[in-house]
């Protein structure tokens, strides 16, 4: 994994260097060379050493992105949008390798289909405390790089005269078994499974969601909702289900329920994937799971 990554690595940076070189319009051949003919033998010189080596490394990149995007089942009008800017410059690979180098945790896709470990528990949760932000009983818990995350984007918000609420937050694994069982009890499996995760399946579980609000479709219309829209990315967070992806997601509109995914993550998600969390989720695991980097 390690050396797939080494070479992975080597070859964005190849990238980066061929890039360079045909931005800075350096001609690749030395002046001895250049001196005995002129500009128009300069051309037929250069042209096939830079078009060789862009090539190889574009081929490769396609190849390997096109699998990963059918994998990850993108859509096919997004994976061609993405191919095309992957195609550009190194700007893609050195994104993902942002990404990639944070904390998993922030990346990892859990969602109908993909169970966190069994019995995952995080180390570092802390309980929220009334401050820049509200919070609407006493016992949330959240992990710490999300806390001070939380901590800034309210800080943000309050300078724009907007105060957040912090509703529910963490959520164990027994937490949601409880709930999951009482929903299919109460509106039977099909609503159950549309409104809840079945235990272990709760993107809460990461100590990094937080439920905003009133919890229900009055959110969008507060003044803090409206601001977390516009704003959320700014500070690493993500919008997990948005309106019109049901089918993708698994789950109805939740204009409530952010994820913190850290900055280059939220970067990464409104460049390539026009702003879907769970495309950019299910690629990055594909990526991974390929072995590339
Ligand atoms: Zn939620």
């Amino acid at each position: 994994m390690k050396s797939i990554r080494r070479i992975m690595l080597s070859l964005s940076m190849g990238f980066l260097w061929i890039y360079t070189l045909l931005t800075l319009g350096y001609t690749g051949c030395s002046k001895t060379e250049n001196r005995r003919s002129a500009a128009a033998d300069q051309s037929s010189i250069e042209q096939p050493w830079q078009g060789q080596l862009v090539s190889a490394d574009d081929r490769h990149l396609s190849v390997f992105l096109t699998r990963i995007l059918e994998e990850a089942e993108i859509p096919q009008e997004l994976a061609g949008h993405i191919q095309g800017l992957a195609a550009e410059g190194p700007a893609f690979l050195l994104d993902l390798l942002a990404v990639l180098e944070g904390d998993p945790y922030l990346r990892a896709l859990v969602d109908k289909r993909h169970a966190l470990p069994a019995g995952y528990e995080p180390d570092d949760l802390v309980e929220l405390t009334n401050g820049s932000y509200q919070v609407s009983r006493r016992g949330l818990l959240l992990r710490r790089p999300a806390v001070m995350a939380l901590e800034e984007m309210a800080v943000a918000a309050q300078t724009d005269g907007v105060s957040l609420i912090a509703s529910s937050t963490y959520r164990s694994y027994s937490y949601q078994e409880t709930v999951y069982n009482r929903n299919v009890r109460e509106s039977g499996q099909e609503t159950a499974d549309r409104e809840s995760a079945r235990p272990g399946h709760s993107q809460h579980q990461l100590g990094l969601v937080v439920d905003f609000g009133s919890i229900d479709d009055s959110f969008a219309q507060t003044r803090a909702g409206r601001w977390i829209v516009a704003n959320a990315h700014l500070w690493g967070w993500s919008i997990s289900f948005p309106q019109g992806y049901e089918a993708i997601t698994g789950y109805r509109w939740e204009s409530w329920h952010y994820r913190y995914v850290g900055r280059e993550l939220t970067y990464f998600i409104d460049t390539y994937f026009n702003g879907i969390q769970q495309y950019a989720l299910q690629f990055i695991y594909h990526w991974e799971k390929a072995g590339g980097f």
